[in-house]
């Protein structure tokens, strides 16, 4: 029987279960003790395990989780914010698929753009500051704004700073969060897409048509793909960029990569070496969705079908923001008998939270659209504005 370790118990980690169960694939599932797991429930095998601080040459202690897990033939991430010492001393007993090379590049802010430029990969101006001083070198660099965010555990907006007048850096200064950071320039972008593509373990590679992602508060709020109106030119370049990435890290597995559009650059912002929000419309779209290609992929199987025919759309259901008057979300209220398929993760409400997401799918593109904004206009009402 073949068995797939995922590290991590979020809703990314239920979708591959769900659609890797249909494949006839087992799961065990690694969280550490304080990780919530109601996503997970009734998927697979949960193993509670205290295993952020093992060391890297803990052979026996490796061997223990390694059985503990019931022998999985491939262990992968559903986040990036795993230790790597985890990682590479799983992989004597397992293919860690991506590599922990992979992700150790990509979980920090700083040696992802290192990464990104040494291949010569387009990036907003940055610079790595160490110190507040080098905060203040960058704001003499670039002016302002400037967006600050902690090279570690920043996600959703989270660990990141806008500085839009010389007051914010003062008070940047004064409250100095802890570092490094990377330092951006502001891009004055016209749209914000992302590119979503699996490399085989066999080095076979296939691409998502490109989704164009609308973010408020750093978080997504909903996603339309194929990106209308995007030349040949700017999604070959897309391909071109993820291409050199999957052969610089030797890939394997789905990868995720956000960009920004202004004018015909392409700016690449952040990767994301796993299954991603922005591609979850691609499990109502007729085809192999990012979830049966990551399994595809690890298990060096034959990728499926990435081309679509006319348009699909995705709105997050988030936990309500409004903390004056909290409703708490639901299955059944008004959106659930919207156009579209439900997804519900089964996760207890919190503000911002992400709860679930309605897929949607069209022929026409304006009627794609409107149908995007009534939900969005449902689900967020006065908290758009
Ligand atoms: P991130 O955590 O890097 O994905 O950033 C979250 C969101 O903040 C992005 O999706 C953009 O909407 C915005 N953002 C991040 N960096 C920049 C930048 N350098 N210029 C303009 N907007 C940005």
């Amino acid at each position: 029987m073949l068995r797939v370790a995922i590290i991590g118990g979020g809703q990314l980690a239920r979708m591959l279960a769900l659609d890797g169960l249909r494949l006839g694939v087992k799961f065990s599932f690694l969280v550490e003790p304080d990780e919530s797991t109601q996503c997970i429930e009734g998927l697979g095998d949960k193993l509670v395990w205290d295993f952020a601080d093992l060391a890297e040459d803990d052979v026996d202690a490796f061997a223990e989780l390694y059985q503990a897990l019931h022998r999985p033939q491939v262990i992968t991430v559903e986040k990036e914010a795993v230790p790597v010492p985890v990682l590479r001393g799983l992989a004597r007993f397992a293919e860690v698929r991506p590599n922990p090379e992979s992700v150790y590049q990509t979980q920090h802010r700083a040696r992802e753009k290192q990464l990104l430029s040494r291949l010569s990969i387009p990036t907003a101006n940055f610079i790595v500051a160490y110190e507040v001083a080098d905060v203040r070198a960058a704001y003499e660099a670039f002016g302002l704004p400037l967006f600050i965010k902690a090279v570690e555990s920043g996600y959703d907006g989270k660990n990141q700073w806008q500085l839009h007048a010389p007051s914010d850096l003062e008070q940047f200064e004064r409250e100095c969060p802890p570092g490094p950071w990377v330092v951006e320039q502001h891009v004055k972008f016209d749209r914000e897409v992302s590119l979503i593509g699996a490399r085989s373990a066999n080095g076979e590679t296939v691409f998502y048509p490109i989704t164009e992602n609308l973010h408020r508060q750093g978080i997504l709020i909903r996603s339309l793909a194929p990106a209308p109106n995007l030349s040949e030119a700017m999604q070959n370049n897309a391909r071109d960029y993820m291409t050199r990435l999957f052969n610089e890290l030797d890939y394997v597995g789905v990868l995720a990569m956000e960009c920004f559009v202004r004018g015909d650059e392409l700016l690449v912002n952040e990767l994301a070496p796993r299954v991603h929000n922005s591609g979850h419309w691609t499990m109502n779209a007729g085809i192999c969705s990012q979830f049966e290609n990551h399994l595809r992929a690890i298990l060096g199987w034959p990728l499926g079908c990435t081309e679509i025919s006319g348009h699909k759309g995705m709105v997050n259901i988030l936990g309500s923001r409004d903390l004056q008057n909290p409703r708490p979300r639901q299955p059944g209220e008004a959106w659930l008998s919207s156009a579209g398929t439900f997804h519900w993760y089964n996760k207890t409400d919190r503000p911002g939270r992400k709860l679930g997401h309605i897929n949607v799918c069209g022929d026409d593109l304006a009627e794609l659209q409107n149908t995007l904004v009534e939900l969005d206009e449902l689900l967020y009402g006065e908290q758009r504005k």
